[in-house]
């Protein structure tokens, strides 16, 4: 058993925390944001594999994530499977990540301006009800959870997981960290069942029990958090062609979040003198829900390791 301590709340250190306790490690989380104050919140939640590489370990990352949701789904988690379409203006080789779901079926006809499509089942996480049941499977594994907010990782315990998201721009001294800006819209649900999906925009409208999510934008290198009306206008313009049923739902909310972006995820173990470790977990651009448990299980197995 290792003493191990998780830096970062998100939903990749919150993972990772529970993959670690259910292997019988001790784990503590801290965190400078709690759960609900982080990226992860801001998430759609969409299983997508989306602006993270490299293609091989994010495809098999994705699969290993979308059994893990598909087993968690219930009203407790706040994790469902849903059905959905994703739409292209041309016609569109199969995705890269193909073989991360178990079935998706090409649709024969797609209204103008769209040229092609393929609809399947994919995991819709509900953030903040998941975040919440997150933190409560850690307490009741017996983690803990500790807001600190750290100029350094720890160096006096047996492990340390990184998993900052974009603050390992400072804590890892990692340069190719770079924030993609995304602002999201929430609009009441007007009875809506399905997510929907334009890869040129990006457009994507995913339904809550409550709510519904609109995006998007893909700012890369800008920082500021503070959400543009404007952009919310833009945005729901767009989301209504996509989706014509939004046409006069009530906008109830915007937020923005930083995609923690590296031209790789950084999933490695480094000694970092005597027999501590350092598992560096971070940059998981625009998927890491998708690629939570996948990576989790990763860092778990390398803990266990040695
Ligand atoms: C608009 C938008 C939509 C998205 N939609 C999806 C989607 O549909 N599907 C999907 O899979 N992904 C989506 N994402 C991406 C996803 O949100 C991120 O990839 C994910 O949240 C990254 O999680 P994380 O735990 O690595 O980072 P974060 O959630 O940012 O958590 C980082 C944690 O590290 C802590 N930390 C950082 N620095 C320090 C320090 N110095 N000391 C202590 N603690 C520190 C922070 O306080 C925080 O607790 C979306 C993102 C955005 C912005």
């Amino acid at each position: 058993m290792a003493r191990v301590i998780v830096v970062g709340a998100g939903v990749v250190g919150l993972s990772c925390a529970v993959r670690l306790l259910e292997s019988g490690h001790r784990v503590d989380v801290v965190a400078r944001d709690l759960p609900l104050e982080t990226t992860s919140v801001v998430a759609a939640a969409l299983w997508y594999p989306y602006r993270a590489h490299p293609f091989d370990r994010v495809t098999a990352w994705s699969r290993a994530g979308y059994a893990a949701f598909e087993a968690l789904a219930g009203d407790d988690t706040g994790v469902r499977m849903l059905a959905g379409t994703e739409v292209h203006r041309s016609a569109t080789a199969d995705p890269w990540w193909r073989a991360a779901v178990p079935a998706l079926t090409r649709v024969d006809a797609v209204p103008p301006p769209y040229a092609d499509g393929w609809t399947f089942v994919a995991p819709v996480v509900e953030m903040p009800v998941y975040l919440r049941w997150l933190t409560a499977r850690i307490e009741s594994l017996g983690g803990t959870l500790t807001r600190m907010a750290l100029s350094a990782l720890p160096d006096r315990t047996d492990v340390v997981v990184n998993a900052t998201g974009l603050g390992a721009r400072r804590l890892a001294d990692d340069a190719s960290m770079t924030p993609v800006r995304g602002q999201v819209v929430y609009v009441e649900q007007v009875g809506l069942d399905r997510w929907w999906l334009d890869g040129s925009g990006p457009i994507y409208v995913v339904p809550r029990s409550d709510d519904i999510v609109v995006g998007g934008t893909d700012e890369e290198g800008e920082w500021d958090r503070r959400p543009d009306p404007e952009v919310t206008e833009r945005i729901l313009a767009r989301a209504r062609e996509l989706v014509p049923e939004l046409t006069g739902a009530r906008t109830v909310g915007h937020k923005v979040g930083l995609r923690p972006a590296r031209p790789e995820v950084r999933l490695e173990v480094v000694r970092s003198g005597g027999d501590s470790r350092v598992v560096h977990c971070y940059g998981h651009g625009g998927a890491g829900v998708t690629l939570s448990w996948g990576c989790a299980d990763e860092v778990a197995q390398l803990v266990d390791g040695g």
